[in-house]
C-alpha cells in the first residue's frame, strides 16, 4: 500500500515531463524505475538474555545504482514489511538524485524491535542481520546507513561485525558511523538540522524568516531532535513534540537538554517530559499534535502520520508551512487539503534530504581518508540544501507549476535518474 502511494505520488507529477521528452516513455524508464533492481529477504536468528531463540526477518531492496552505489537507511522497527522497505527505496532514488550527489537508492532493515531489549540483545541481533547482509553490501556496491530504530549504536556493532568477517576496515561501507570512527561531523544532526535549512529557504523565498515563529515538530527521535534544536537556533520556537503515546505542550519551547536526556540516555518515553520540567508544560495523552495552532509544522516522525483531521486541524489554526523531516508523513488526502487551502506544502524527498547528503559527504571524507570540521561540514550541507529548494522551484517553474515544491523534487530527481538511464543503455 505505502509503495503503491509511493509510486503514484511521483506519476502524478510526470505528464509534463513525459509529453515535452517522449524518449522517456520511449525507453521505459519509468517501467524500469518502479522495479528494483534487486530485492533480498533473510532471516536474522539471535539469542535473547535469557537464552530464547528469536527469529526476525530482514530485507535489503537494492533499488536503484544509476547514479551511484545503493544508498539509504536500515530501519528496525516491528512494523517494517517488503512493502513499506520498497516504498522508503522508491522514495530514496528520487531525493538522492536531488542532492545532485552520485548516490543511488536503496532502504533496507528488519522487524525487529530495539524498544525494551538490552545492549548485550541489540548487539547479537545487529551481529546476526550483518552476518547475512555484509555479502550484499561494500563501498561500490551498497551504502546502507541508519533510520527509524538504527542510530550510532547499531551502526557500531553493525560495522564492527562487517569488518571482523571481511578483515577490512572498508569505512566507506556504512555512513552515519561514529566521528572516532570513520563517521562525519554533523551526520548525526543532518536530517534535522537540513529540514530547518530547507524551510528557512522557503521563507527567505518569500522574504520572511523563522524569526519568533510558532512551530510544532512531531516525533521525538533523531530527526525530531536535531529539527528542535536548529529551529531554536535559527530564532523559532518550538512549542510540541510528541511519540506514539500523545505529545508534549511547552509553550515556552521545549527543553532540549531534558528532551535529549530522556531521549537519548534513558531511552523513556516523552510522557516523562512534563513531570521533570513542570512548570506550563503538559503532555497530552494519546491527542494529536496537529491541534496544537502553530505557523509551521514539520512532520518528523513516520510515514502517513498526518491525515486529513491533522490537515484541517491546521489548516484552521493558520499553520502556513508544513515541510516533512520524515518519509512520507502526510497522507495524500492530507496533502491535498494543505495545498488547495494554500498551505506551502514540501515533500521528505527535498526537505529531509540533508541526511543522505551528509552521508553522501562522510563516503567522500572516508574515500579520501580525510575528516572535515564541523563548520565545514555544516556549511556543505546548508549549500546543498539551498541547492536542493531552489532546484525544486525552477524546475517547478519549467514546468508549468511554480511555487510548487512537489512537483519540483519529483520531475528533478526524475530527470537526473532517467537522463543517466538513457544513458547506460537497457540495463
Ligand atoms: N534514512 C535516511 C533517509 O531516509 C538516511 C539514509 C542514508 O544516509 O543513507 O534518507
Amino acid at each position: 500500500m505505502e509503495f503503491h502511494q509511493a509510486v503514484r505520488e511521483v506519476l502524478a507529477s510526470l505528464a509534463p515531463v513525459v509529453s515535452k521528452h517522449p524518449q522517456y516513455a520511449d525507453s521505459a524508464v519509468i517501467r524500469r524505475l518502479c522495479e528494483p533492481e534487486r530485492q533480498i529477504i533473510f532471516r536474522v536468528p539471535w539469542v535473547t538474555d535469557s537464552g530464547r531463540i528469536e527469529v526476525n526477518r530482514g530485507f535489503r531492496v537494492e533499488f536503484s545504482s544509476t547514479l551511484g552505489p545503493y544508498k539509504g537507511g536500515l530501519r528496525f522497527h516491528p512494523s517494517l514489511n517488503l512493502g513499506i522497505v520498497k516504498f522508503l527505496g522508491f522514495e530514496q532514488i528520487f531525493k538522492n538524485a536531488l542532492t545532485g550527489l552520485p548516490i543511488g537508492g536503496g532502504k533496507g532493515g528488519s522487524d525487529f524491535d530495539p524498544k525494551g531489549r538490552s545492549d548485550a540483545e541489540v548487539m547479537r541481533f545487529c551481529q546476526s542481520f550483518m552476518t547475512e547482509l555484509y555479502r550484499h553490501i561494500g563501498e561500490y556496491t551498497d551504502v546502507p546507513a541508519g533510520d527509524i530504530g538504527v542510530g550510532g549504536r547499531e551502526l557500531g556493532y553493525m560495522f564492527g561485525q562487517y569488518k571482523r568477517i571481511t578483515n577490512r576496515y572498508e569505512s566507506g561501507t556504512l555512513t552515519g558511523k561514529g566521528v572516532s570512527w570513520g563517521g562525519s561531523q554533523v551526520r548525526t544532526e543532518a536530517t534535522g538540522y537540513g529540514t530547518v535549512f530547507f524551510v528557512d529557504e522557503m521563507l527567505k523565498s518569500a522574504g520572511s524568516s523563522l524569526d519568533g515563529r510558532k512551530v510544532l515538530v512531531s516525533g521525538s527521535g533523531n530527526v525530531a531532535i536535531h529539527a528542535i534544536e536548529k529551529v531554536h537556533q535559527l530564532g523559532g520556537r518550538v512549542i510540541a513534540c510528541s511519540d506514539s503515546t500523545g505529545y508534549v505542550l511547552d509553550p515556552s519551547g521545549i527543553d532540549l537538554e531534558l528532551l535529549r536526556e530522556i531521549k537519548e540516555v534513558r531511552r523513556g518515553r516523552i510522557s516523562d517530559y512534563c513531570d521533570l520540567r513542570g512548570g506550563q508544560s503538559r503532555f497530552v495523552a494519546d491527542g494529536s499534535i496537529w491541534d496544537v495552532p502553530c505557523e509551521i509544522a514539520l512532520p518528523s516522525a513516520t510515514q502517513n502520520e498526518l491525515d486529513e483531521t491533522g490537515a484541517a486541524a491546521l489548516i484552521r489554526n493558520g499553520c502556513r508551512i508544513v515541510a516533512e523531516g520524515a518519509n512520507m508523513p502526510t497522507t495524500p488526502n492530507a496533502i491535498r487539503l494543505l495545498v488547495g487551502a494554500q498551505v506551502q506544502f514540501a515533500p521528505g524527498k527535498a526537505v529531509n534530504a540533508g541526511g543522505v547528503a551528509t552521508s553522501a559527504l562522510e563516503m567522500q571524507q572516508n574515500a579520501s581518508r580525510d575528516s572535515w570540521t564541523f563548520e565545514h561540514t555544516q556549511d556543505r550541507l546548508s549549500k546543498i540544501m539551498r541547492g536542493i529548494h531552489d532546484r525544486c522551484l525552477e524546475t517547478a517553474d519549467e514546468y508549468g507549476s511554480p511555487g510548487d515544491y512537489v512537483a519540483g523534487a519529483n520531475i528533478a530527481g526524475f530527470t537526473r535518474v532517467a537522463d543517466a538511464m538513457l544513458a547506460l543503455g537497457v540495463i
